[in-house]
């Protein structure tokens, strides 16, 4: 594929989708992937297919090259058109990386399974993408299996996601018999080719069989576009004619506004149904130019500012991926919001408060991954070169900065211990938990002081799970793994003021001296805040300021009750002492760290425990035994809404009863409820209990 096939200096930009795929796991997101690409990125090599296996034999070579379509974003072209697929991860522990792929796409295509229609993981990212405002088309795959059903489908999306489904396709037969589709815009019918791998079909005139069915459908179309559009309803009940584009154009406003989803069907697998995918793409999910000018905060004036999808606007970017590549090194996907960036040119990071060389960009497509000189607004690619970019990291021109991102991660939750198996490992895993740090920053690793231990902490059981998984298997690392640990915080319940004098007499040597007078306080929500109250200089030296600062932080790593870190305590320097010749860094230091742990002592020093919010979505039936499940873990029920036959259930609870509470939930509805849960605050935990914790997590 040459260069110029993707946006050249002329494509424009009402040509581009950033769409995501969205699917419950084996509702064939990658044979559906996989076919988009077969059909866009090697179109021309199609006509050389000859036998079954080429296209096997292509997707092989694919995964030779290292380039799957599991990269964080792929590129290709339709009809003239670039579309960027976005990965997005299945898993909905991960909260942080779900949205923030969300963030970067501007629409979607849900796929759903024939057979089952909208199971439970579906759900949670559907409602994740209204949270969003991402407009998405559905495709109802596997219409060849055994039990396919397409209007049960359908009807699931609006019973069980409370969206108005409208199909602008239906498919001619079903299981064995499916043979094609009807296009109800054109009223016409579309039959695949076999003998050339689904890449051909023909257009027929719908066989009497499937009329009546196609007119009943048709109708139903025209009435939902006319209830949303005040001249089409005119020529609607005047019997009026409705063009084609007058559908089209109205489907396309009221998917752009989340009101009408329009529903297609298929068989990947047999290749039925993708081209039509593609054209609806192009036709009804947004360009960059659809969606809202992306706002930010200035961080040097605080002021919101916005920045329109405009080659001629400063530059702004979202790093939104670190992927560690075989061949490049480090790669960075980010997505272009407004302006240009030439290979080569600087940018600011605001995030890490770096100006960075971009070296080269990227764009990953099906077959290849090209040099690009220019990044443009709206696009997504990936840059080689950024030392300080990380996940959700804001780049732009160095003399208009802006922050898209507010870097508020939530706090990792759940810790595990993690040491190498023999000490031949360890170097392996310090510099693989090290990357793994790198491309996600909810998952975080430290050492406890005490037991020496590796701690890695993340968003929850499975986040957790998958990334000792990864780190076991990709990265090839021996290591034990202990068991998951919700993991404690410290804090203190009253200001108190102590004087620290650290005095040493070193056998022989001189005297070692420093005075520190602190006090600390609670600091709600603040986390641990540093403040230098003295003000007459002349009480020390300022050079030992940074170093009580420091000691400071010593004294605040780890509390008194079972050494779990300190959140929410301010310190403040209220007054020193020194003697010269006696003191230095190093007493200040260790005055500094000491006096803050026996002030934090004498503070009332209390543990805290996570708790999190949790959503149940709960049919009617369920309700009693999954109210009766949140009780017994010791769960606040703060509200029950009903939903489309559902109830949704709002309540929090202390995290570390939420152990296993997925496979209950699934045993207890039979698999039919779904929870999400999302970190809320700390809460001070009942006194008995602290004494059966262990110390160090
Ligand atoms: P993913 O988990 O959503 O990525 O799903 P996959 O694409 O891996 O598909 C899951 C399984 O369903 C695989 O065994 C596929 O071969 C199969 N599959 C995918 N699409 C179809 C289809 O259209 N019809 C049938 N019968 N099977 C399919």
């Amino acid at each position: 594929m040459s260069r110029g096939v993707f946006m050249s200096k002329k494509g424009s930009l009402d040509q581009l989708r950033n769409i995501g795929i969205m699917a419950h796991i084996d509702a064939g997101k990658t044979t559906t992937t996989e076919r988009i690409l077969y059909y866009t990125g090697v179109v021309h090599r199609i006509g050389e297919v000859d036998d079954g296996a080429a296209m096997m034999d292509w997707m092989q070579q694919e995964k030779e090259r290292g380039i799957t379509i599991t990269s964080a974003a792929i590129s290709t072209t339709w009809k003239k058109n670039q579309i960027n697929i976005i990965d997005t991860p299945g898993h909905v522990d991960f909260t942080v990386e779900v949205e923030r792929s969300l963030r970067v796409l501007d629409g979607s295509v849900a796929i759903f399974c024939a057979v089952g229609g909208v199971e439970p993981q579906s759900e949670t990212v559907w409602r994740q993408a209204d949270h969003y405002h991402i407009p998405r088309i559905a495709y109802i795959n596997k219409m060849d299996r055994l039990g396919a059903d397409f209007d049960k489908a359908v009807a699931s999306i609006s019973e069980k996601l409370g969206a108005k489904p409208v199909p602008i396709q239906i498919p001619m037969g079903s299981e064995d018999s499916f043979s094609g589709i009807v296009d109800l815009i054109q009223m016409k019918s579309l039959v695949w080719k076999s003998d050339t791998l689904g890449a051909e079909f023909e257009e027929v005139d719908i066989p009497q069989e499937f009329l009546a069915r196609a007119k009943h459908y048709r109708a139903h179309l025209l009435e939902s576009v006319a209830e949303v559009d005040d001249d089409l309803m005119m020529k609607y009940l005047e019997g009026e004619e409705i063009t084609a584009e007058e559908i089209q154009r109205v489907l396309r406003e009221s998917t752009l506004k989340n009101d009408l989803v329009p529903v297609l069907c298929g068989s990947a697998i047999k290749n039925i149904g993708v081209q039509p995918l593609l054209d609806a793409v192009i036709n009804y999910l947004p360009s960059p130019l659809d969606v809202p000018a992306v706002t930010g905060e200035n961080p040097f004036t605080k002021k919101i500012e916005s920045r329109a999808a405009r080659d001629d606007e400063p530059f702004s970017a979202l790093a939104f991926k670190i992927v560690s590549d075989s061949y490049v090194g480090k790669l960075v996907f980010f997505r272009v919001y407004s302006g240009t960036l030439s290979a080569g040119q600087q940018v600011y990071n605001v995030n890490s408060d770096k100006k960075e060389r971009i070296g080269r960009i990227l764009r990953m497509s099906s077959n290849k991954r090209e040099d690009i000189q220019e990044a443009r607004t709206g696009d997504i690619l990936a840059a080689v070169g950024l030392r300080f970019t990380k996940t959700g990291h804001s780049l732009c021109d160095i003399k208009k900065p802006i922050i898209l991102e507010t870097m508020d991660f939530p706090e990792p939750v759940i810790s595990v211990a993690i040491e190498p198996k023999t000490k031949g490992d360890q170097e392996r895993l310090v510099e693989s938990l090290g990357r793994l740090a790198e491309e996600d920053p909810t998952f975080r690793v430290r050492t406890n002081e005490e037991t020496d231990q590796m701690v890695i902490s993340g968003m929850g059981e499975l986040h957790l799970d998958i990334l000792v998984t990864r780190l076991l298997n990709e990265f090839k690392v021996k290591a034990n793994i202990g068991k998951p640990q919700v993991s404690f915080k410290e804090t203190i319940c009253k200001k108190v003021r102590l004087t620290e004098v650290f005095e040493r007499q070193s056998p022989g040597g001189k005297r070692q001296y420093a005075k520190v007078v602190l006090e600390v306080e609670p600091n709600p929500g603040k986390g641990v805040e540093f403040e230098n109250r003295i003000v007459k200089e002349k009480l020390i030296p300022k050079m030992f300021f940074p170093a009580i600062e420091a000691g400071v932080m010593d004294g605040t790593f780890s509390g008194p009750n079972a050494g779990y870190m300190i959140i929410d305590v301010k310190v403040s320097l209220v007054s020193a002492e020194y003697i010269e010749e006696e003191s230095s860094d190093i007493t200040f230091r260790a005055a500094a760290s000491i006096g803050v742990r026996n002030a934090i002592g004498k503070a009332d020093p209390i543990m805290l425990e996570p708790i999190v919010n949790v959503e149940v979505v709960v049919p009617e039936e369920n309700l009693g035994d999954v109210m009766g499940g949140l009780n017994s873990r010791s769960g606040k029920i703060k509200g029950i809404k009903p939903k489309k036959g559902v109830q949704v259930i709002d309540a929090t609870v202390p995290l570390r009863h939420m152990f296993g509470y997925a496979t209950d939930l699934r045993s207890m509805t039979q698999g039919r409820a779904t929870h999400t849960m999302q970190f809320s605050h700390y809460e001070q935990i009942a006194q008995d209990l602290k004494d059966s914790f262990l110390v160090g997590y």
